[in-house]
C-alpha cells in the first residue's frame, strides 16, 4: 500500500518545524529477508538513496515521496498492529530524520530492524535496533562505497548481507569474510541476486566451502515475485 492511498494521516498536513521523513511507502507484508524472515511487518520505506546497485529492486523509491512528521509515521504504523516494523529505503539514513525516528518505534515498543546500504555511518543508531548492514559486492556496481567501519561497531545479534550477482562475487564474499573472520561478530547472510545466481547454486557452494553463513532466499520474492509493496 503506498502513502499515496492512505486515509487514515493527512501528507498535506505533515510536519512543521519537527523531525519529519520523506516517504514512499508504509506497508504491511511478511519480512522477507533477514533473521526476523516470516514475521508480520510493517514496512516503513523512505525515499531517495545515493547508490545505485545494477540489481536494485526499489528504485521506484529514488524520486519523489511525500514528507511525514513522525508523529504522522508512527500513528499509520500503529494502524498495522504488528510488533515487528522495518526500517527500509532506498538508504533510510541518508534522512537525517531516521534516527529519531527509529528511537520513536523503539520508544513505542516495536521490535524495530533497519536494512541500510553500508554506505552510511550507523555507529549512531538507536542501540535497540537490529541493523542489517549490506556489503556490497563487486557485481553489485558500488563496491566502492562500502563504509567498513561499520562492521566494527555490529553486535552478535545483528547483520551483515552480502547480495551475491556471480560466481565471482561468491568468492570475493567468501574471502571477505574468511579474512575478517566476520562470522565470529555477527551473523553473515549470503542472498543470491534475483535472476542472477540460482538458489541451488548458491546453496551448493556454500555447503561446498562449509561457509559460517546463512543462505537467504527472498521469501516475499519466492510468495509474490517482484512486486512493489510487497
Ligand atoms: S543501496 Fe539498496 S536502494 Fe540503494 S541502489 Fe542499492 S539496492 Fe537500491
Amino acid at each position: 500500500m503506498n502513502v499515496a492511498d492512505s486515509t487514515t494521516v493527512d501528507p498535506g498536513a505533515a510536519a512543521t518545524g519537527a523531525a519529519r521523513v520523506k516517504l514512499t511507502e508504509i506497508f504491511v507484508s511478511i519480512q522477507g529477508e533477514a533473521d526476523s524472515v516470516g514475521w508480520p511487518t510493517v514496512f516503513v520505506r523512505l525515499t531517495g538513496c545515493p547508490l545505485r546497485c545494477q540489481y536494485c529492486d526499489t528504485a521506484y523509491a529514488f524520486y519523489g515521496g511525500e514528507w511525514f512528521s513522525l508523529d504522522q509515521v508512527l500513528e499509520r504504523v500503529a494502524s498495522f498492529d504488528t510488533r515487528h516494523v522495518c526500517v527500509t529505503g532506498g538508504e533510510p539514513l541518508a534522512q537525517k530524520g531516521c534516527f529519531p525516528l527509529l528511537q520513536r518505534l523503539c520508544d513505542a515498543g516495536y521490535r524495530v530492524s533497519l536494512e541500510t546500504s553500508g554506505a552510511i555511518d550507523v555507529s549512531n543508531v538507536d542501540a535497540r535496533v537490529v541493523r542489517v548492514v549490506d556489503v556490497k559486492t563487486p557485481g553489485s556496481g558500488e563496491v566502492a562505497r562500502n563504509r567498513y567501519e561499520n562492521l566494527d561497531v555490529l553486535r552478535p545479534e545483528e547483520q551483515v548481507k552480502f547480495v551475491l550477482c556471480s560466481r565471482a562475487d561468491f568468492e570475493w564474499a567468501r574471502d571477505f569474510v574468511r579474512e575478517r573472520r566476520l562470522h565470529e561478530r555477527c551473523m553473515v547472510l549470503f542472498s543470491p541476486g534475483y535472476g542472477q545466481v540460482s538458489p541451488r547454486d548458491l546453496a551448493e557452494w556454500v555447503i561446498d566451502e562449509r561457509l559460517p553463513v546463512r543462505l537467504q532466499i527472498q521469501l516475499h520474492k519466492v510468495l509474490w515475485g517482484d512486486t512493489p509493496g510487497k
